[in-house]
């Protein structure tokens, strides 16, 4: 045979071979989050018209894609020759892969997550949830005296709380570390602090637990520990860091993702990519907000965490945050302040309140909406009547007292 020729019908059999391979010819969507249930559709022909032992693959974190084992316990939703109906599991963005028969077909497009919740099991969909761990609500975390002592620090870290707070309602608050805890999960408490023999940048440590109630097994995450390493040259100002050195607000979006359930993504601009300092990170580690679909995932994961039924083992759900920039869960009721000498009242009011401090102290009166937006800001001393600003609708604004730096907070409702 001429070489021409045998190019020719080798082109033949290669175009023909790859018409009939091709059985997935579209997904949707095409961006989508990984681990909290959202439906992904693939469409195409020669499927069969049920699942049998044919199943779906997905890459995955190590550059596999995943085996008969772990697409045999995906949840699909429905199997016909033409389409496939599943829920999204954790994955990385790449192609996707349908196993027909022992033999796999390959998508065209990419299919892209942006973000992944990690889950215990993927059907029916199992997390460790977060409860009201502190009894205030949440999660107290326990800042070591070498962070809360340096006030550049003890910033960076209560704004990324707050940003979390604000951004996926997660009832996180900060206290400082105020006895000698070695760093390990066995000591119950949650820990953020610098850690001189960690392999890595920055560590998440988790210790789940379970409770059995009749016929439900509920997990939860009871302790965890966000350590950074002390060998890292730290950054912990906003926006790009200098050349060389680790942002340390960025490193902790991305611990403080995985303490929300969030898994790793090889997408490009996300907090969870694998890496945290140098390359690629360092090409959008400047943003100083985590991104909508690290929010998306982690308010689904809250939303779970807030709203499940088992109760067993004195577990009860997280609450909502309320004030989401108290960060040090300063919001206290009207009889906690009269304690420290503060009375403000009535509470609800209408057009004014009055605000009595003992009478030789002066104190900074800071009020609030809900959404954190500063509404008024007045210096009182003795007893004060301030007079409630006609525009403030009805709802509840939070006051803030600073007396000689020492910040208390409490609710205000305003009602006309
Ligand atoms: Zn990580």
């Amino acid at each position: 045979m001429q070489p021409t020729k045998l190019l020719f019908f080798t082109a033949i059999f290669g175009w023909l071979t790859q018409a009939f391979a091709q059985q997935i010819t579209g997904i949707s969507p095409k961006q989508i989050i990984g681990g909290k249930g959202e439906v992904f559709t693939i469409s195409g022909n020669g499927f069969g018209n049920s699942r049998g032992s044919s199943f779906v693959s997905f890459f995955r974190e190590g550059n596999t894609y995943t085996d008969a084992t772990t697409g045999n316990g995906f949840n699909y939703i429905s199997w016909t020759n033409t389409q496939i109906k599943l829920e999204m599991p954790v994955a990385f963005s790449n192609k996707i892969k349908v196993n027909i028969a022992g033999t796999d077909y390959l998508s065209v497009d990419t299919l892209k997550v942006k973000a992944n919740l990690g889950y215990r099991q993927a059907n029916p969909l199992l997390y460790d949830l977060l409860t009201d761990n502190n009894k205030k609500g949440g999660v107290t975390w326990l800042i070591h005296p070498v962070y809360w002592n340096n006030p550049e620090i003890k910033q960076a870290i209560a704004d990324v709380v707050q940003e979390f707070r604000c951004k996926t309602g997660v009832n996180y608050i900060i206290e400082p570390l105020t006895q000698w805890t070695p760093l390990n999960l066995g000591q119950g408490k949650h820990i953020i602090a610098p850690d001189s023999s960690l392999g890595v940048v920055g560590y998440n440590d988790r210790l789940w637990a379970s409770c059995i109630v009749g016929a439900e097994t509920f997990y939860h995450n009871q302790t965890q520990l966000l350590r950074f390493n002390t060998q890292q040259t730290w950054y912990y100002g906003k926006g790009q860091p200098p050349a060389g050195a680790a942002k340390f607000r960025y490193v902790m979006f991305h611990e403080m993702g995985h303490s929300l359930g969030l898994g790793h993504v090889n997408e490009a601009g996300e907090s969870m990519y694998p890496t945290v300092t140098l390359l690629p990170s360092d090409n959008w580690c400047k943003r100083d907000s985590i991104t909508a679909a690290e929010q998306n995932a982690i308010k689904h994961y809250i939303s779970l965490s807030q709203n499940f039924a088992f109760r067993g083992c004195g577990i009860t759900p997280m609450k909502v945050n309320g004030d989401c920039k108290d960060v040090y869960g300063l919001n206290l009721g009207a009889e906690a302040l009269a304690t420290e000498g503060i009375w403000l009242f009535p509470n609800p009011a209408s057009n004014h309140i009055q605000l009595n401090i003992s009478a030789s102290a002066t104190a900074e009166m800071s009020m609030w909406d809900i959404q954190g937006r500063p509404v008024m800001k007045r210096h009182v001393q003795g007893t004060t009547q301030i007079d409630l600003p006609q525009h403030l609708r009805n709802g509840v604004y939070i006051v803030s007292i600073n007396t000689g730096g020492v910040f208390r907070s409490t609710r205000l409702l305003i009602q006309r």
